[in-house]
C-alpha cells in the first residue's frame, strides 16, 4: 500500500521528503505512477503540493521563473515561453503533455529529459525547497548529483529569455518521424556571439558541451567557425549502447546533426 500526503506548502512537502527516504515526490505522474503499478516495492509514500507558486509563471524582466508542477501544456500556452515552445511539443502525445511538468523532466532518464536539455543550454537555474530554507543552484549542479543522491524537491526553474526568436534552436534526433524515441537530443543558445550547447542521450544525464562552446566563443556561426567545432563535439560525452541505438552510432550522428542545428539547416 501507498500513502499519499498533500502538503499546502512546498517546505512542508520538502520536510515530508527528506524525513522519510521511501518517500517520492508527484508532480505530473507520467513516471512516477508508472513505476508504482509496476510494483516498484521502494516507494512508501507519494508526497504531493497544493502550493500555488509550484503552478505559476511569472515575468520578471527578462527572467521568468517557472513553478516546477507547470505542464508541458501549460508552456505551450504561454507566449512568455514561446522560445521553449518547439521543444514542450516534442514531449510525448498530447494525453502525456497533459499532465507532465518541467520539473518531473528534469529527474527523466534517457530516453526522456528532452526539455532539461534546452533549459542546460539557457543555463537555468533551479530553486531547491527545503523545511526552513530553499537556495538556488545551476542545473547543471542539479544534474550532476541527481542519481547520487536523495532527490531535492525542486520548487521552481529560472530562465533567462533567449536574444530573438532563433535565439534557442533544439533537435529531437529520432529513428521515427514525426515523434519517434529520442535517439539524442541537442539544443543550442545563441546571444550574440556567445553560444551555449546542450546533449541529451550522449552521457548518463543530459550535460553542456563545454568544448564545442569554446571553440565558437567570439564567432559568427558560419561554415568557418563550426567545422573546428564539430572536431570537438564528442568532448566528455560517454555515450551508451540501449534499445534504441549503439554508442557508435550516437557518436557518428551527433556531428551531423549539430552542424545542421548551428548552421541552421534543414534537417
Ligand atoms: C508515453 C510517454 C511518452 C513520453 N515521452 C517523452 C518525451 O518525448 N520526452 C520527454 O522528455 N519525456 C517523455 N516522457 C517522460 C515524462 O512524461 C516527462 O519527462 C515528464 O516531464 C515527467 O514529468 P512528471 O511531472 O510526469 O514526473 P513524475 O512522474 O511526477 O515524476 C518523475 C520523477 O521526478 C520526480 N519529481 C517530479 N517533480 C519533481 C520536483 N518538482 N522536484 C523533485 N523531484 C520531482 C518524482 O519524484 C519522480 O521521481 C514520456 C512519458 C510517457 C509515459
Amino acid at each position: 500500500m501507498v500513502d499519499v500526503l498533500t502538503c499546502t506548502s512546498l517546505a512542508d512537502a520538502a520536510s515530508a521528503l527528506s524525513s522519510n527516504r521511501r518517500a517520492r515526490f508527484l508532480a505530473g505522474g507520467t513516471l512516477l505512477m508508472r513505476a508504482i503499478n509496476e510494483g516498484d516495492q521502494t516507494i512508501d509514500t507519494i508526497v504531493r503540493t497544493s502550493d500555488p507558486a509550484f503552478l505559476q509563471i511569472q515575468e520578471q524582466g527578462d527572467r521568468i521563473v517557472v513553478g516546477a508542477g507547470v505542464t508541458m501544456n501549460q508552456i505551450l500556452a504561454s507566449p512568455a515561453l514561446e522560445f521553449l515552445h518547439p521543444v514542450a511539443r516534442v514531449v510525448g502525445g498530447p494525453a502525456v503533455r497533459s499532465m507532465a511538468t518541467i520539473g518531473g523532466n528534469l529527474f527523466a532518464h534517457h530516453p526522456y529529459g528532452e526539455l532539461t536539455t534546452a533549459l542546460l543550454a539557457v543555463e537555468a537555474t533551479v530553486a531547491v525547497a527545503g523545511g526552513y530554507t530553499a537556495r538556488e543552484l545551476p542545473l547543471v549542479d542539479l544534474l550532476r548529483d541527481r542519481d547520487q543522491q536523495q532527490q531535492p524537491l525542486v520548487a521552481s526553474i529560472t530562465v533567462q529569455r533567449p536574444l530573438g526568436p532563433a535565439g534557442l534552436r533544439f533537435k529531437k534526433v529520432t529513428r521515427v518521424k514525426p515523434k519517434g524515441i529520442s535517439i539524442l537530443s541537442i539544443a543550442a543558445m545563441t546571444n550574440g556571439r556567445s553560444i551555449r550547447v546542450a546533449y541529451n542521450g550522449m552521457a548518463p544525464t543530459p550535460m553542456r558541451a563545454l568544448a564545442v562552446e569554446r571553440a565558437l566563443e567570439g564567432k559568427a556561426l558560419d561554415a568557418a567557425s563550426v567545422t573546428p567545432a564539430l572536431a570537438v563535439a564528442a568532448e566528455g560525452t560517454s555515450p551508451f549502447d540501449d534499445a534504441i541505438a549503439s554508442a557508435w552510432y550516437r557518436l557518428e550522428v551527433l556531428p551531423v546533426h549539430l552542424r545542421r542545428l548551428l548552421l541552421g539547416e534543414a534537417a
